[in-house]
């Protein structure tokens, strides 16, 4: 029998590896073999997550501080960067868009000289569907013109530009991912969606499920759609991290630098979520009617063609009743003791 050999593992640096979509690809890395180094600043972090669910190292401190990075990128000398860390409120955005572009624009400026600095030139970027802004067509694809409505969208397209600029400049690789609406849990229930304020739709429906909520909130029921609510592309959060492996990998491999749509080409509309979730939940789950909730186009849908063909990426929960169940059921057992606690607003 031929004797396998032990590979080294890279070690990748994960900023904002104790939020939603950071912990589960920290998950994912850890599943593909990687050593993983989180850098969070826990304003909106769990470091529970990190330091007893994931047990991987936890450095709390901001990819803005560039004597820290200059410090880890000479102890651990990673192979890449995943770079998540960044506010994404998108009203926030409009109210207080220094806070914004200071954090998802500025600091993360600073990241990438520290890691030409290093000499470490490969990176996965969480981007966003909403760098295209109003759809001209649906699903869009990658190369859809990019007008961002809001100032969080345009932070993230400007990193875009600023990726592309120091691959000219530096020969820094980076894969960007324009992800459409994240959502669900791992689907072993070791981490999910905990969002302080929450503003996203499915936790929301869950919260009024367990209780939490007196009614859930639907934002526009006027709109030009088959049921005149808003359509989106809700995509399993697993999925996601999955991804950015591949993407990773693909980095790792030599590829040049490119982006991708991450969704499941498929639209449901708010109705039709919480018609979904009152199915899962067995719950009632109150619904008042709102206005419009400003920014909001009325269908976003994307097609994820490239990163099948060119990553090889297989959804694997591409159903709205999954990524709800798994979500549920991560919603009862960190929420669900607490029953009869309701929140407002
Ligand atoms: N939405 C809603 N009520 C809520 C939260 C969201 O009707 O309490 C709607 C929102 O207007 C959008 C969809 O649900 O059409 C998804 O919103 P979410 O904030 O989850 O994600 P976004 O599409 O803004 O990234």
């Amino acid at each position: 029998m031929s004797e396998m050999k032990p590979t080294p593992k890279s070690t990748i640096l994960v900023t904002g590896g104790a939020g939603y979509i950071g912990s589960h690809a920290v998950l994912a890395l850890q599943d593909a073999g990687y050593d993983v180094l989180v850098l969070d600043n826990l304003v909106y972090g769990h470091r529970e997550l990190i330091e007893q669910t994931l047990q991987v190292q936890l450095i709390v401190g901001d990819m803005g501080d560039r004597a820290l990075l200059d410090q880890l990128f000479a102890r651990y000398k990673p192979a890449a960067v995943m770079h998540f860390a960044a506010y994404a409120y998108v009203g926030e955005s409009v109210t207080n868009p220094a806070k914004y572009y200071r954090n998802n624009l500025v600091n993360t400026l600073t990241l990438l000289e520290a890691m030409v600095a290093a000499n470490i030139n490969k990176l996965v970027f969480s981007s966003t569907c909403a760098t295209y802004g109003i759809p001209k067509t649906i699903p869009l694809p990658e190369d859809h013109p990019q007008n961002p409505i809001n100032p969080y969208g345009a932070t993230k397209l400007m990193v875009e530009r600023l990726l592309a600029d120091f691959d000219t400049a530096y020969g820094l690789k980076s894969v960007c991912f324009r992800y459409f609406n994240a959502a669900g849990a791992d689907p072993l229930g070791r981490l999910g969606e905990d969002h302080n304020p929450e503003t996203h739709l499915i936790p929301l429906v869950l919260q009024t499920a367990l209780g939490k909520r007196d009614a859930i909130s639907v934002f526009g029921t006027d709109y030009p759609t088959p049921d005149g609510t808003c359509i989106r592309d809700y995509i399993h959060v697993a999925d996601l991290a999955v991804a950015h492996v591949l993407g990773l990998d693909y980095l790792l491999n030599g590829g040049d630098s490119t982006a991708f749509n991450l969704g499941n080409g498929n639209g449901f509309s708010v109705k039709q979520v919480i018609e979904a979730a009152r199915h899962i939940t067995g719950q009632p789950i109150s619904v008042i009617e709102c206005e419009r909730r400003p920014g909001d186009p009325p269908a976003l849908v994307g097609s994820s063609e490239r990163a099948r063909t060119v990553l090889g990426w297989q959804p694997q929960y591409d159903d709205l009743h999954t990524i709800i169940r798994h979500a549920w059921s991560w919603h009862q057992q960190r929420h669900g003791s607490t029953q009869g606690n309701i929140v407002r607003g």
